[in-house]
């Protein structure tokens, strides 16, 4: 049966189940960096970043949940091989090759950086266009906004 939910967007849905998947390829990746970052951190103040990368690793797969439950109800399928997560992703994934806080700390804040972005790109698109969506991202961006601020915070009390 036809949906009205989705009859009710202006945009292009195909164009829009595109983008969500370049996003949920994101946050996979950004998901395995922070939980490999908890793990593999170390030296001074270790314990404290570990915390909050793992903090930050549950929110990026929660926010992988809402962005594969929205491509769904879309009428799309959410990317189905991790191999994908490479040819879609916007932001890549940074291995944590120095496992000291500093360096790891930094590269988490280069992927908010480009996370908050990519999000308010999207943001942009959606907006009188697809107003579920729209607000899904928005939701999805001030957690990386706030990603951002913990993170550049934790730096500064370590240097
Ligand atoms: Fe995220
Ligand atoms: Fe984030
Ligand atoms: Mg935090």
């Amino acid at each position: 049966m036809e949906r009205k939910g989705i009859k009710i967007i202006k945009g292009n849905v195909e164009e829009i189940i595109k983008e969500l998947n370049k996003a949920l390829s994101d946050e996979w990746l950004a998901y395995y960096q922070y939980w490999l970052g908890e793990k593999v951190v170390k030296g001074k103040f270790r314990d404290q970043a570990a915390k909050e990368l793992g903090e930050h690793a549950a929110d990026e797969l929660k926010h992988a949940g809402m962005l594969a439950d929205r491509i769904i109800q879309l009428g799309g399928t959410p990317v189905l091989k991790p191999e994908d997560w490479y040819k879609l992703t916007n932001c890549g994934y940074d291995a944590p090759e120095n496992p000291e806080v500093i360096p790891v700390v930094k590269q988490n804040i280069k992927g908010e950086q480009c996370a908050i972005e990519v999000y308010q790109k999207l943001a942009e698109m959606l907006k009188d266009k697809d107003p579920i969506s729209y607000y899904m991202v928005l939701s999805i961006l001030k957690d990386e906004i706030e990603h951002e601020d913990d993170l550049i915070n934790l730096l500064e009390d370590i240097q």
